[in-house]
């Protein structure tokens, strides 16, 4: 039996002492909860790095101080816009793999960069390879199957799964604000409940118990169900 190759797999979300990879799906080097999150992530990654790009303009106006992640005086999140950076390159990188071994287009297209002053010579020398985030990511998720059927499958799941991590905390770099509301309002639970508010990202708000956090978990447009909770703790 082969065994998936990301690096990824090792870590078991549901039983934490578990740290073997799952099997590798037919024909792919990795498995198929890899694969799946390969393709999540890659349909997340044009928007997150639209994030890295307002994290970084929102740290030069509304925040007096960026939080830990950029040098202190500078009024940018660099942390954001590295993220950003390192995100677009990865991605032209794997593309470019993609486009060699097949024989086949990059994405994107060739352009012509701004000639240098002086310049005097075949315009094809100035000629650039210019792509975006979602040409790029588009064009990986096409060839998602064929990538991790690709020796280096492995590689690639866990190099995207590290850079949407890191450019998820420099996009969103205030941590929550959580405070304890109480006993869980699920009659026989026995847990508390805490409410995980998150300022820059409210979808992502909600609050959750201790005992059954996937279970007993409410998102923001079913706060009003914990009225119960709240007045128990008050009384
Ligand atoms: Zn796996
Ligand atoms: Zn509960």
């Amino acid at each position: 039996m082969t065994l998936c190759e990301s690096a990824g797999c090792r870590r078991d979300r549901e039983d934490k002492s578990r740290t073997d990879p799952r099997p590798a799906a037919d024909g792919l080097r990795v498995c198929w909860v890899c694969r799946d999150r390969l393709g999540e992530y890659l349909a997340s990654l044009p928007g997150l790095a639209a994030d890295c790009e307002q994290a970084m303009i929102r740290a030069t106006g509304l925040h007096d101080k960026v939080s830990g992640t950029s040098e202190p005086g500078l009024p940018l999140n660099l942390a954001a816009g590295d993220a950003r950076a390192q995100l677009l390159a990865v991605l032209a990188e794997w593309a470019g793999m993609v486009a060699d071994e097949r024989g086949i287009r990059p994405p994107g297209a060739w352009g012509l960069c701004e000639m240098p002053h002086g310049f005097i010579g075949p315009a094809n020398r100035v000629y650039r390879y210019r792509s975006d985030a979602v040409a790029t990511a588009g064009y990986l998720r096409r060839h998602l199957d064929w990538l991790c059927a690709h020796p280096a499958a492995g590689d690639l799941c866990a190099e995207v799964g590290d850079l949407v991590h890191i450019a998820d905390k420099a996009a969103y770099p205030d941590p929550p604000r959580r405070r304890l509301l109480g006993p869980c309002v699920v009659v026989g639970c026995g847990g508390l409940i805490t409410a995980n508010v998150y300022l820059d990202r409210p979808e992502r708000s909600a609050v959750v118990c201790d005992v059954e956090p996937e279970a007993h978990r409410w998102g923001r447009d079913r706060w009003h169900e914990l009225k119960p909770a709240r007045t128990a703790v008050a009384a």
